[in-house]
């Protein structure tokens, strides 16, 4: 079965820019590419989970995410990067969401739509909040660990 990794986006693979709606301000870290691109190499397929409040606070609108994200993605497909699908939550924190972190829900939508297996997939984020999909820990203790967790900075390192 494929093994994933789950991303963070702001933070993570670009500069956090608090509530990011530009296109243009999009700044890759130095090395994303390239890192994600061994990922890829050793078998993993690649997901993005972004939390996205700022649309729900209404900083900026859902088509303003998505520019930003078909930059991120472009700028990843000169280093050879194929993003299967982005997972995003546009609610503010208060409002009912199905997937936002640190729900599971993405990962499990993901395992079921592309046959993962999240016992040996990984989360990479830049907070804790991006690990607890990983450990799920809020949502039932009987629940198995989906996947590993790993800190952002061992791909910025890479
Ligand atoms: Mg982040």
């Amino acid at each position: 079965m494929t093994r994933a990794v789950f991303l963070d986006r702001d933070g993570t693979l670009n500069v956090d820019k608090n509530y990011l709606s530009d296109p243009a301000k999009l700044e890759l870290f130095p090395g994303t590419g390239k890192a994600l691109k061994r990922l890829q190499d050793a078998g993993f397929k690649l997901f993005i989970v972004t939390n996205q409040s700022g649309i729900g606070r209404g900083y900026y609108t859902l088509d303003d995410m998505h520019r930003v994200n078909e930059r991120l993605l472009a700028e990843l497909a000169r280093d050879g990067v194929r993003i299967e699908k982005i997972y995003f939550s546009p609610e503010a924190p208060e409002e009912p969401s199905r997937g936002r972190k640190p729900s599971p829900q993405f990962l499990f939508d993901a395992r079921d739509e592309f046959g993962l297996d999240l016992s040996r997939s990984y989360m990479v984020g830049d907070k804790l909040l991006d690990l607890e999909p990983a450990t799920a820990r809020r949502w039932s203790a009987r629940r198995r660990t989906p996947c590993a967790t790993l800190w952002s900075s061992i791909i910025s390192r890479s």
